[in-house]
C-alpha cells in the first residue's frame, strides 16, 4: 500500500503544480492515497502567509470525484506554528480537513530554519531551543501529524558537523510523550533523502524511542513540491517504518485516524 500524506501544489507559496497533476502522478506511480497539504504559516508578530483554501478544496472535490476508483485524495493542510496565532485553530474548524499537519518552521520572531546561516550561530543551542518549542507546539495541539521533527537538520550542512539528533534525546523524548498523549502521529518525511543528509527522517533511534514509549501512529510523506516528485522516497520511508517495528501507517480521514497495514516485509 503506497501512500503520500505530505505534498504541495501551486497553492503553496513555494510550489507551482496543479493538484490534478499531483494526483495523476500519484496514480501513475500506483499510490492509493495522496494528501494535498499546502502551506499556511502563522507568525507571532505578523500576518500569516496567504492560502486560498476555498479553491484548494474546490479542486480536490472535483478531482476526488473524477478519480475515486483509482485513488483517495485527502484534504489536508500544513500549518506552520499553529500555536503562534489563535486564528489558526479557528481555521482548522472552519473547513472540512481530512488531515492537518503541524510544523515548526521558525522560532518565535525569527526567520525560517531553511534560511538561517548555520556558520554564524550556535547550532547546539538552537536545536535544544527548537525541540523545546516543538514540545510547546505539540502541547497546544490542534493538528493530527507532527511533520518533519528533524527539519533544522536538513539545512545544517554549513555548520560543518554531521547533524543528528543523537545527543538530543533528553529533548526529544518529551516531544514524543506529548504527541502520544495528544494522539498526534509522528511523520516519516522523505525530503532528507534528497538533501546532503541522504536519509529519510527521523533517525532510527527516534522511532525506536517512540515505539518504546508506546507510539503507534506513523504518517508518511514525500514533502514533494513538484508533481514529478510525488511519492519520491516513500518506499524508503515504509522500509524505515518496518525496520523499526511499525507495520501500520495512520491515515486521517475527516480528522479521524485509521491504521492501514503496510506489511512486515520491506518493499
Ligand atoms: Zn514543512
Ligand atoms: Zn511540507
Amino acid at each position: 500500500m503506497l501512500v503520500d500524506l505530505h505534498t504541495h501544489s501551486k497553492y503553496s507559496f513555494d510550489a507551482q503544480d496543479e493538484i490534478l497533476d499531483l494526483t495523476l502522478s500519484a496514480i501513475k506511480k500506483g499510490f492509493s492515497y495522496i494528501a494535498i497539504t499546502d502551506h499556511k504559516d502563522y507568525f507571532w508578530n505578523k500576518e500569516p502567509i496567504a492560502l486560498d483554501i476555498e479553491n484548494v478544496q474546490n479542486d480536490i472535490d472535483k478531482i476526488r470525484k473524477e478519480f475515486s476508483d483509482k485513488i483517495t485524495v485527502l484534504k489536508g493542510i500544513e500549518i506552520g506554528e499553529i500555536y503562534a496565532d489563535k486564528n489558526a485553530l479557528e481555521l482548522t474548524k472552519n473547513y472540512n480537513f481530512d488531515i492537518v499537519i503541524g510544523s515548526l518552521h521558525s522560532m518565535p520572531n525569527d526567520i525560517d530554519f531553511y534560511d538561517m546561516d548555520y556558520t554564524k550561530l550556535d547550532s547546539d543551542k538552537l536545536l535544544k531551543e527548537y525541540l523545546l518549542e516543538v514540545k510547546n507546539m505539540c502541547e497546544y495541539g490542534g493538528f493530527d501529524v507532527l511533520a518533519h521533527i528533524d527539519y533544522p537538520l536538513r539545512k545544517m550542512e554549513k555548520a560543518n558537523i554531521k547533524p543528528s539528533f543523537e545527543n538530543y534525546m533528553e529533548f526529544i523524548t518529551p516531544v514524543l510523550k506529548t504527541i502520544i498523549d495528544r494522539e498526534i502521529a509522528l511523520e516519516i518525511n522523505a525530503a532528507g533523502l534528497f538533501s546532503f543528509l541522504n536519509n529519510v527522517g527521523p533517525e532510527s533511534f527516534v522511532l525506536e524511542e517512540y515505539k518504546r514509549l508506546g507510539g503507534k501512529m506513523i504518517s508518511i510523506g514525500s514533502d514533494a513540491h513538484y508533481a514529478k516528485d510525488i511519492g519520491r522516497g516513500i518506499k524508503e520511508c515504509i522500509n524505515h517504518a518496518i525496520n523499526n517495528g511499525f507495520e501500520y501507517v495512520t491515515i486521517f480521514e475527516n480528522r479521524k485516524p485509521n491504521q492501514i497495514y503496510i506489511g512486515k516485509e520491506k518493499i
